[in-house]
């Protein structure tokens, strides 16, 4: 039993009080885990567009004060009743998105969209009582998508928490919270292209890069990545991009520049941008007969998808995914252990490190488009 089981511990953690004003580092309470809840000790976490976009509040119910945070890596410091499979020691991965084991979903091999756990960005408390873990002088601090990794402790439902190998460097595999998960899972999980064929990957951030990585691990020949910025292009080759399509430097549509590149159009393309004409090349860029294109970036509110439905009748498919259909629980171990096999390339994500309180900088580099994952570490 650690000394802080079931006692009420103090620690940093970087509040947002209002949206868009920097974090503040301020002590705060983490009350101890509930029925069927965990009490993770943070030791790294990362910045994904999501906190941004949350924390900017300019499109949804803004909902503050708040600890945001989703991607990150830690150990169980304790658990509360119920929970069977975790004890303290564990090294977990938090995940925004949970896995019951029990809904239809979760019993079904196809689905990883958990009824109970589904990602909820508008609750800002716990399932069970509807209470926050978090306080300053007891006044509620807001949780954000069940994992509020922005601070040394936090709580969560046991079922947003990946165990994963003990020996995983958390540094590292922080970053299998979310982001790449979700771009890798899109290609090896959806698009599931044949050794030796043809790839696109529409949009180089986190998400289109960790795409074009699950390409270059399925042995893809060619990956043609398409964006609007030619300077990603340079550190996309790190990622297996073999050719690059901007779609500003051509008169055509994009679809066509690749329909001629590659002779009818790509085997498989991964739609990782979500502006919706983007979305709509991704899919006419597929060859017809078999190709397959999938859908990751999310679009606007009103945005509608047009395409003949010739396309479809000559054979192309179209398909979504959300977190790269991974079950957390179930599926992300086994990513980790792809990267301990050095099957799977993660280091290349993390273009920055910061310490706890710098925090606030992390959000400059991702604002500026700087880099793609900037680790922070909690202990400094
Ligand atoms: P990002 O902003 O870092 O990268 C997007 C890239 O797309 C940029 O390099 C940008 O230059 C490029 N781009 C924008 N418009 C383009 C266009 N019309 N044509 C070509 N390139 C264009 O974003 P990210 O963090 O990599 O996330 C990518 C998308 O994935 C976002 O929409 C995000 O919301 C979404 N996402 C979806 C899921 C899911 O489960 N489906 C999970 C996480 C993120
Ligand atoms: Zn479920």
């Amino acid at each position: 039993m650690s000394s802080t089981e079931g006692k009420v511990i103090c620690c940093r953690a970087a509040v947002a009080w209002e949206a868009g004003k920097p974090l503040v580092i301020e002590e705060v309470e983490v009350a101890p885990p509930q029925a069927n809840e965990v009490r993770v000790k943070i030791l790294y976490t990362s910045l994904c567009h999501t906190d941004v976009y949350f924390w900017e509040a300019k499109g949804q119910n803004p909902l503050f004060p708040r600890i945001y945070g989703h991607e990150a890596g830690g150990i169980v410091e304790s658990v509360g009743e119920g929970v069977t499979d975790l004890k303290a020691g564990d090294h977990v991965l938090p995940v925004f998105t949970g896995e019951c084991k029990e809904c239809d979903h979760c019993k079904s091999e196809e689905s990883n969209m958990c009824d109970l756990l589904r990602i909820n960005t508008d609750r800002g408390v716990m399932l069970s009582d509807g209470e926050s873990r978090f306080s300053i002088k007891g006044k509620p601090i807001y949780h954000f998508v069940g994992t509020s990794t922005f601070s040394e402790y936090t709580v969560t439902h046991v079922g947003c928490l990946a165990k994963i190998n003990p020996k995983a460097p958390l540094d590292k595999v922080c970053v299998l919270s979310c982001g790449i998960s979700t771009g890798l899972g899109a290609t090896l999980n959806v698009a599931k292209p044949k050794k030796g064929s043809t790839v696109a990957v529409f949009g180089l951030g986190a998400v289109g890069l960790a795409a074009a990585e699950g390409a270059r691990m399925a042995g893809a020949s060619r990956i043609i990545g398409v964006d609007l910025t030619s300077n990603r292009f340079e550190e996309a080759k790190k990622f297996g991009i073999t050719e690059f399509v901007n779609p500003k430097d051509h008169k055509k549509p994009v679809q066509e520049v690749i329909a001629e590149l590659t002779n009818g159009g790509v085997d498989r393309s991964i739609e990782c941008t979500g502006n919706i004409q983007s979305i709509i090349s991704a899919f006419e860029s597929v060859h017809d007969g078999w190709g397959v294109a999938v859908l990751v970036g999310l679009p606007p509110k009103d945005a509608v998808f047009t395409t003949h439905p010739m396309n479809f009748l000559n054979e192309r498919t179209l398909k979504g995914t959300f977190f790269g259909n991974y079950k957390p629980r179930t599926d992300i171990p086994s990513v980790v252990e792809k990267y301990m096999n050095k099957e799977l390339e993660l280091d290349k994500f993390i273009t920055h490190q910061l310490p706890f309180s710098q925090i606030n900088k992390a959000f400059d580099y991702m604002l500026k488009g700087e880099g793609i994952r900037c680790i922070i570490t909690m202990e400094e």
